[in-house]
């Protein structure tokens, strides 16, 4: 904080005092000339609170994350011990996103059963303009990660004609195939499975249930519906799904990359299929941080 701020701020502290001090001795002399002086000292009150927040509004210093860090360096006792409390917070707040994560994967696979066979065996509902519009946009959201990434490919479509859901095939640089189930801009189930493995059922259609039969994919698959969870916005969707596909194309160095906590390929015969969701750095599912 700047000095002006605390400047502003001993001004501020002294003029509440003034008018507290002014009401607690009660009415002095002629009731209407007191409410003048009241108010005059409320007005300078008021003043003073616009200057402390002009002052803020301007002030430009470290952000939040560095004011953090340098909270161990403040030399009060009582701050001593906020920096280990607040990175325990969030330590407790990453796992319970997790946790939640996990649970919210079991249960969004079960409405996404009933909404999805709904959807394409009866078509009762009208449709309203949000839905029709939705179709294009996510066609074009589509497009748009299909030229970011020059090694994943992404093939969008939209069995028996719904406008609600949609299904995108993707294809990452002979490492892996994905089935993404969409509702709407929100992606509902991802199943990822190996390139080697048929993403189509015996009948033509997209196999959305069936999984890997490698536990590689099988491990990639639960972790990247974790990350949908995670990177899941209703707010922001269109961002949701393009940090969802930076997620599973950091996946095209499966083979090579080494856990960054202990350094190797392998781990009880795996590669590191953990992502961590904001570095994207690989880890194996034991070495998770
Ligand atoms: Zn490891």
């Amino acid at each position: 904080m700047s000095d002006t701020t605390i400047r502003l701020i001993d001004q501020l502290r002294e003029s509440a005092n003034e008018v507290f001090d002014r009401v607690g001795g009660g009415v002095e002399g002629e009731e209407r000339e007191w409410l003048t002086g009241l108010q005059k000292k409320m007005e300078t009150v008021s003043a003073n609170i616009k200057d402390i927040e002009t002052a803020a509004s301007q002030f430009n210093g470290p952000t939040n994350t560095l004011m953090v860090g340098n909270l161990d360096a403040d030399s009060s006792v009582e701050s001593f011990a906020l920096y280990t409390d607040i990175t325990r917070s969030h330590r407790w707040l990453d796992k319970t996103h997790e946790y939640a994560g996990a649970a919210a994967a079991y249960l969004s696979g079960n409405t996404l059963k009933r909404s999805y066979s709904s959807v394409a065996k009866s078509r009762r509902k009208p449709q309203t303009n949000s839905h029709i519009a939705q179709p294009m946009h996510l066609n074009r959201l589509i497009d748009g990660v299909n030229k970011m990434f020059q090694d994943m490919k992404l093939i969008i479509s939209r069995p028996g004609n719904t406008q609600l859901n949609a299904i995108v095939e993707v294809k990452l640089d002979r490492v892996l195939k994905a089935v993404l189930i969409f509702k709407g801009l929100m992606i509902e189930w991802v199943v990822v499975k190996g390139w080697e493995e048929e993403l189509l059922k015996s009948d033509g259609q997209v196999d959305i249930w069936g999984e890997s039969r490698f536990q590689v994919f099988q491990r990639i698959t639960e972790n990247a519906n974790a990350a949908m969870l995670h990177f899941q916005s209703p707010v922001y969707p269109d961002l949701a799904i393009r940090s969802f596909m930076t997620y599973l194309h950091s996946f095209n160095s499966l083979f090579s990359d080494k856990c960054k906590q202990c350094g190797m390929h392998l781990h009880n015969h795996l590669p590191p299929t953990w992502r961590e969701f904001r570095t994207l750095e690989p880890f194996h599912e034991d070495c998770r941080p």
